[in-house]
C-alpha cells in the first residue's frame, strides 16, 4: 500500500509554500484530517496499522487519542483492534479525561493520533494515564512527521521527539519534509508568500 499515494489522491498532502507549526517554512504540508474524510480510507489506513501492532505481539486493551485531531484515527483503529475508544481533551489548557471516560489501574493502552509530529499531545495523553494507573504500552500514527523514529523504520528519532525511547511507535509512513529557515527560504527569496494552512481552512 502506497501511503504517501492515498495522501495525495486524498487532498491530504499539500504542495505549495507553508509555515509549519515550528515556524519553519516547507513545499509541503500534511493536512491529515483531509485523509480521513473517507470511511472507506480511514478504514483500509487503521486495518494496516493494526496489523503493525498486531505483528509486533502487543497486548492492548484500549486506545486513546488526544481530540480533536486524533480522534478519527483512534476510533478506527479501536475497530480494527477490536478494543475500547476513548479519548482526551484539553481543558483550560490541559489534557483530562471527561465524559465519564475510565482507566483501570494496569489497563494497557496505546495513545493514538492521526499524525505524530514531535509527539508533545500524545506525550501529555500518556502523562495523564499512567497518573490513572494505566500502562501505556505504545503509541500509534497514521503518518509520522519523521521527528520520532517509528518500528521498521531506520531514521533516527531527532532531539526533538519528546516520545519515550522505551516505548513503541507504530506508523504506517514517515513524511520527512525539506524545511527552512524563514530568514532563508528559497522560496520567500523566489518571491512567494507562505501560507499557514492549520487547522482554521
Ligand atoms: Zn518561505
Amino acid at each position: 500500500m502506497n501511503i504517501e499515494q492515498i495522501y495525495k489522491d486524498a487532498g491530504a498532502l499539500l504542495e505549495g509554500h507553508f509555515i509549519l507549526s515550528s515556524g519553519n517554512h516547507s513545499n509541503r504540508y500534511l493536512q491529515s484530517a483531509k485523509v480521513l474524510e473517507n470511511p472507506q480510507t480511514s478504514q483500509k489506513l487503521a486495518i494496516a496499522l493494526a496489523k503493525l501492532i498486531r505483528d509486533a505481539n502487543i497486548t492492548v486493551e484500549t486506545i486513546c487519542a488526544p481530540a480533536l485531531g486524533g480522534v478519527i484515527a483512534g476510533y478506527e483503529l479501536a475497530r480494527a483492534l477490536n478494543v475500547r475508544s476513548i479519548f482526551a481533551e484539553r481543558k483550560e489548557g490541559s489534557m483530562q479525561l471527561r465524559r465519564g471516560f475510565e482507566v483501570q489501574k494496569g489497563e494497557k493502552i496505546i495513545v493514538c493520533e492521526d499524525i505524530i509530529t514531535t509527539g508533545g499531545s500524545a506525550m501529555e495523553v500518556a502523562a495523564i494515564l499512567s497518573e490513572l494507573g494505566a500502562d501505556v504500552v505504545a503509541f500509534a500514527s497514521l503518518a509520522n512527521r519523521g521527528f520520532c523514529k517509528r518500528i521498521g523504520s531506520n531514521t533516527k528519532a531527532q532531539s526533538n521527539c519528546k516520545l519515550p525511547k522505551d516505548v513503541p511507535l507504530f506508523s504506517l509512513e514517515d513524511f520527512n519534509f525539506e524545511m527552512y529557515d524563514p530568514t532563508d527560504c528559497p522560496l520567500c527569496k523566489a518571491g512567494s508568500k507562505a501560507i499557514k494552512p492549520g487547522s482554521r481552512n
